[in-house]
């Protein structure tokens, strides 16, 4: 069987400059028939003229059609170049964090794409998102052994991208014995999440470095974190000398880890929850004019897919603009997105115009990303997606 995958002419370009992704319609079909290929199959890429530029896997079901994992002849994707693709991105995160929790593989910036792998202490919990990551399983979980030996591996498979690569769902302990929760330390604090059902993989480890921005803005202040899940930025202002945290999330469960994760960190008293969507509960509190020092916004993605955009822009410009009206004079609002389609520009041009039509005005004194154990790759913008702006809401000067 050949594994030649000829490109068009000039559909090179995004690959030499460092992409990894082919799309179907990039490929000489011509050449190199999809039919011939099945989800998870290795390819050697081709330019149109003939010049091998790396091998990885394809799906020809995809858009995405293939993804090139090494530009080395000698090292196609298999166990030992997945051993040593973990020991590099282990030796990052292990000079950057004084614990053992974090996103220990992040798919293509780390050269692994469709493989996710969040690390809890001794367990760790991973996502094949591919048809061609999803072929590899045994050699990743004998790899992951193999450079972290952990107690346990769970397996999230129960991702949209599963689906669309033509895969199950599902969830399973595939290495050693299940733990029911999962902890995770974050600067002084220490949080439970359950092991099997919680968001993502158990935890936000993306907004870390963001949240520790936030703790010197709190101290004696008033927080509203809104979309708390866990309780993440709530609790960790609370350790950090906030007097009095409301945590606004619309499902229960989460709002019980919140509870139990602020008794565990000794800041239970100056926690409360409220259950609800978060649009009717902040036009609830602005109605009953309660107001807050600090008000952090951290929602789901708005904007799933591109063609969500205008819809989603609004979203985003709906719930900026009752948040500012919740702050007390010379409070700080913290507005974050995790859409791709939102640029950083755009998040910020749509909190100014919020804070116009209020008359307020914006200082902005920091701005975030996702943090280092989510690198962004810089020839794969997709691999970029979280901002975060550190807002300071004064009346209008
Ligand atoms: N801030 C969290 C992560 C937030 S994830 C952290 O740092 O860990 C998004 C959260 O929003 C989820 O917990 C989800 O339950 C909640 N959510 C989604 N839609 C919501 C809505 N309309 N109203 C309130 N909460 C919502």
């Amino acid at each position: 069987m050949t594994t030649e995958l000829y490109l068009r002419k000039d559909e090179d370009r995004r690959l030499r400059a460092g992409h990894v992704w082919v799309y179907s319609n990039e490929i000489d079909t011509e050449r190199s028939p999809l039919r011939q290929f099945s989800p998870g199959d290795p390819v050697d890429v081709i330019s149109s003229r003939g010049q091998w530029l790396g091998q990885g896997y394809i799906n020809p079901n995809t858009l995405i059609a293939a993804r090139i994992v090494s530009r080395d002849r000698a090292h196609p994707l298999d166990r030992s170049l997945l051993v040593h693709r973990l020991n590099i991105a282990l030796a990052l995160r292990q000079r950057l964090y004084p614990e053992p929790c974090y996103r220990l593989v992040y798919g293509e910036s780390d050269g692994l794409p469709g493989l996710v792998v969040d690390r809890y202490g001794d367990v760790l919990v991973a996502q094949l998102t591919t048809a061609g990551m999803d072929r590899h399983r045994d050699d990743i979980l004998a790899a992951l052994d193999k450079v972290i030996a952990p107690r346990a591996i769970i397996l999230r498979n129960d991702v949209a991208a599963r689906a669309t690569e033509g895969l199950p769902q599902s969830v399973e302990v595939a290495l050693g014995d299940a733990p029911t929760e999962l902890q995770v330390r974050e600067g002084d604090a220490t949080f439970v999440v359950p092991a099997q059902d919680g968001q993502k993989t158990g935890w936000f480890f993306d907004q870390a470095a963001n949240r520790d921005r936030l703790l010197r803005y709190v101290a004696g202040r008033t927080v509203l974190d809104v979309f708390s899940y866990a309780g993440g930025w709530g609790i960790r202002a609370a350790q950090a000398g906030a007097t009095a945290i409301t945590c606004v999330d619309s499902s229960e469960r989460a709002l019980g880890w919140v509870t139990a994760n602020a008794e565990r960190n000794g800041v239970g008293d100056r926690v409360a929850t409220v259950k609800g969507d978060a649009f009717e509960v902040l036009r609830e509190l602005r109605t009953a004019g309660t107001r807050f020092d600090v008000v952090v916004l951290d929602p789901p993605a708005f904007i799933k897919r591109r063609k969500d955009g205008k819809e989603g822009q609004l979203a985003y410009r709906r719930l900026n603009d009752i948040a500012l009206t919740l702050l007390n004079r010379d409070g700080l609002l913290v507005s974050a997105s995790c859409s791709y389609h939102l640029a950083a520009e755009d998040l910020l041009r749509t909190v100014q115009s919020a804070a116009r039509a209020n008359d307020r005005m914006l200082q902005c004194l920091e701005a975030g990303q996702q943090g280092p154990d989510h690198p962004i790759h810089p020839a794969i913008p997709e691999t970029a997606y979280l901002k975060a702006f550190y807002l300071r809401v004064l009346p209008t000067l």
